[in-house]
């Protein structure tokens, strides 16, 4: 029943039929796809996220989202990375600091 779970769900998430999807799970040792579905799922949440972001502060989106375990590991990824940048920004105002990642990327 697991085995059969497992082949739906990669299936659904890779568009393939079930008997692709179970011949790549006995065919790849690292089970590549079945390790993909969560950041699959985090990719998934992260687009819904932006877009009700780009919508504004009326979109009520991500209301429906509340108690969902990604959805809130995707908002807090985005507030560290806004942290970040805003310390980075008052750390090296100018950039250009040699051996700072954050300065090399602001191109
Ligand atoms: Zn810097």
């Amino acid at each position: 029943m697991r085995r059969l779970w497992i082949i739906t769900v990669i299936a659904k998430a890779f568009h393939v039929l079930p008997s692709v999807a179970a011949r790549d799970l006995d065919e790849d040792p690292e089970q590549l796809s079945l390790a993909c579905l969560p950041l699959m799922n985090y990719a998934n949440r992260k687009d819904v996220f932006d877009q009700a972001i780009k919508r504004g502060s009326d979109d009520k989106t991500l209301d429906a989202y509340v108690d969902d375990e990604i959805m809130s590991k995707v908002k807090r990824n985005t507030m560290d990375l806004h942290k970040e940048r805003y310390q980075h920004r008052l750390d090296h105002p100018k950039g250009g600091v040699e051996g700072c990642r954050l300065c090399a990327s602001r191109g």
